[in-house]
């Protein structure tokens, strides 16, 4: 482990952490109002915004309306949604997207110039705004990266790792006064006037993800470390089709594919979806990932089979069509492998309605945040839409900040060495294969308790410099012991022992 002494220091007026859609357009939109710096763990462009596909869920359409989307929102959200958060989201929605169009964001029209709106699962009406077809989030992402570049009032600060929240106690209550990071491996402190996380989800905790390598649950256990509330963290949704190969992150391969008529079929060639739910293959995303996992148990690996599409395939789906033959699959005449993996967060740090969270002059936005908007589940695109929202949120609040932040008490630090990972890598390696093994797509109490041990015991080898390891770890241990107190099955949340919704449950939220 390399020591460093010389700690550097930036004394900013808001931070901003994480350069998804969040981060961005807090920052983007913060900066009328005073000095902001963005830390960001990699590049700007590295956040699963950039991955997002299907598109943003708007009421834009004709005969849509807030109120349905609402209504949309709440029944996915399993009775588990703060409504007051939903109403926020579905009304303010459409103008936070307009508002990215006229900023520059080239979303697919029709010929009339209106949004071409798609559909997606559990959605009522058309209210999917998307960008060349299925590269939605790139859009997203190169328009407010753009916004943020030519902003003279932002600092941009890449490679960028917050490792802990400085934090002031005085007769107020406990504050935020800025965060330690290491900054190309130099450590820094940056004193603000209000910090806000937008760090982004936790798919790497599971062995299966979509996320990218920069979504370890940083924010999470940052935030809990630090003493904020968290709730809901046991509700992880699962996307039911990744491509199953050994890379990391794993390629979706979107529903849309299965719209199209292609079937699920075990290792044996055999279609099992017909036999497990009257809408086989467009049976609702859990109930699919659930059946997918118990066929790979059973059996061993699990295919889509789109071969009856023929070429048609290859215009309809030119993305996956290149993603499958980038890997030496052809998928007008061969199967495509798949698999469950981890793809959304549904808990979180827990904030009010302008993303202010328990502790004092902290903010968090975007999939760290738990607003309420997703309950138990979240609806298909209303993940983008709620970093749009509840940024705008963010941004105006952050104006009435206070200038008279007390002088955070600071003792020597160091940074660990970044680049020393290789034994830290195999401990996190074995944690993202326990998380799945016990505590992904069908949970029990035993499978849970058995988890919980493990990772106890595999925390016990994290090396103390492995920052990043350690925050896998924290936010892998609120999963499943969320997971192990919730005695039913709701949402992304199942329980092979209990598995149906109880009453009882109804609106009870686990928080730390
Ligand atoms: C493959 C895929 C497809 C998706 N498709 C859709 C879709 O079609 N529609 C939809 O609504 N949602 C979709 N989602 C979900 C959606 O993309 C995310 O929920 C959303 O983009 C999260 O935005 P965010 O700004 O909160 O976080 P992110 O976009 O993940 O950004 C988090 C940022 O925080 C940074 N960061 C993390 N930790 C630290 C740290 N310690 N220090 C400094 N920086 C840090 C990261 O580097 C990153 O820049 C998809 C997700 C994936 C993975």
């Amino acid at each position: 482990m390399i020591e460093t002494t010389m700690t550097d220091r930036i004394r900013t007026r808001f931070l901003v952490i994480g350069s998804g859609v969040a981060g961005l357009h807090t920052a983007w939109r913060a900066s009328a109002h005073g000095p902001v710096t963005v830390l960001t763990k990699r590049t700007l462009f590295d956040s699963a915004t950039a991955y997002a596909q299907g598109g943003i869920a708007a009421a834009l359409g004709a005969g849509d309306s807030p109120d349905l989307h609402r209504e949309d929102t709440l029944a996915a959200g399993a009775a588990l949604c703060d409504s007051e958060a939903v109403q926020v989201l579905v009304e303010e929605g459409p103008a936070r997207v307009r508002e990215l169009q006229a900023a520059g964001a080239r979303f697919d029209l029709d010929p009339s110039g209106d949004f071409k709106l798609g559909k997606e699962a559990a959605h009522s009406r058309h209210r999917i705004v998307h960008a060349n077809g299925d590269q939605t989030g790139a859009e997203v992402a190169r328009t407010l990266v753009a916004k943020v570049r030519e902003s003279p009032n932002i600092d941009v600060q890449e490679t960028a790792r917050v490792l802990d929240l400085l934090l002031v106690q005085d007769e107020s209550g406990l504050q935020c006064a800025g965060v330690r990071a290491s900054i190309a491996g130099r450590p820094v402190e940056i004193v603000a006037d209000a910090t806000v996380l937008a760090t982004g989800g936790c798919g790497q905790i599971f062995r299966y993800t979509t996320n990218p390598q920069v979504a370890t649950g940083d924010g999470f256990a940052i935030a809990h470390r630090a003493g904020a509330r968290l709730a809901d963290m046991e509700f992880v949704q699962f996307h039911p089709t990744a491509l199953d190969t050994p890379e990391n992150p794993l390629a979706l391969i979107s529903e849309a594919v299965r719209g199209e008529g292609a079937v699920l079929l075990n290792a044996k060639g055999q279609r099992f979806m017909t036999k497990r739910h009257r809408l086989a293959e467009l049976a609702p995303r859990d109930v699919v990932a659930r059946e997918i996992f118990r066929e790979q148990q059973a059996h061993g690996r699990v295919f889509l089979d789109a071969t009856k599409m023929g070429a048609s395939f290859l215009t309809r789906f030119p993305g996956i069509s290149q993603l499958c033959r980038a890997r030496g699959i052809d998928p007008t005449h061969e199967p495509i492998p798949v698999t469950p993996a981890a793809h959304y967060m549904m808990g979180g740090v827990v904030t009010d309605l302008a993303g202010r969270s328990s502790i004092s002059r902290l903010y968090a936005v975007g999939e760290v945040a738990r607003t309420g908007v997703h309950g138990a589940n979240r609806l298909a695109s209303n993940s983008l839409l709620e970093g749009l929202v509840f940024a705008e949120r963010v941004a105006r609040d952050l104006q009435q900040t206070p200038e008279d932040l007390p002088a955070p008490d600071v003792s020597a630090w160091s940074v660990p060495a970044l680049d020393d990972r290789g034994a830290a890598q195999v401990v996190a390696d074995e944690i993202r294969q326990v998380m799945w093994d016990y505590a992904s797509i069908a949970r029990t109490a035993p499978g849970l308790r058995r988890c919980v041990a493990l990772l106890q015991h595999l925390g016990e080898r994290i090396a103390p410099g492995a920052t990043e390891e350690r925050n896998l770890l924290t936010t892998a241990q609120l999963v499943a012991e969320a997971a192990l107190m919730r005695k039913e099955s709701r949402g992304g949340h199942f329980r092979s022992d209990f598995p149906k919704t109880r009453r009882k449950w109804q609106g009870r939220h686990i928080t730390w």
